[in-house]
């Protein structure tokens, strides 16, 4: 991943609106609005408002029902949530516990401290890499 400092994921008004190229054309696929008015979400070309909607909506078309996250793609996929409120154990949505635990409360119960894939007993850590111990997961392949 290339780490483009300050780079913001908004089409600022003050900025992109000023110009005269492609940019200041650039409009709210949503509503319409233009990046003059409002400033305009890069990637999913929504302004300031509709974004704002659409969280506090959360429809499970555009935004996830479970946290807000404006993330089509994998709220289309995910049936209306989006990753970060999807068990990575099983799929199943569960925003709060994932949030806590990063698992959903049926997996955090039922695995509680044996690692999902080969079945080792570490609490910790498979309560830190979400059902995983730490070979599994790829860190500290050797012991320390
Ligand atoms: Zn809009
Ligand atoms: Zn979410
Ligand atoms: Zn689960
Ligand atoms: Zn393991």
């Amino acid at each position: 991943m290339t780490r483009e400092r300050g780079k913001s994921p908004w089409l600022d008004p003050n900025k992109e609106g000023r110009r005269s190229g492609r940019q200041s054309r650039r409009y709210c696929s949503r509503c319409g609005n233009t990046v003059k008015q409002f400033r305009i979400l890069r990637g999913l070309n929504l302004c300031e408002p509709c974004v704002r909607e659409l969280e506090h909506k959360r429809d499970g078309q555009m935004a996830c029902k479970g946290c807000g996250r404006l993330a089509p793609k994998e709220v289309k996929e995910h049936g209306g949530y989006c990753l970060e409120c999807i068990c990575p154990a099983c799929g199943r949505p569960d925003p709060s516990h994932i949030r806590k635990t990063g698992l959903c409360l049926m997996c955090a119960e039922g695995l509680g401290e044996f690692c999902r894939r080969c079945g080792k007993e570490a609490a910790a850590q498979v309560r830190k890499n979400r059902g995983l111990c730490n070979v599994c997961a790829g860190l500290g392949k050797k012991k320390q």
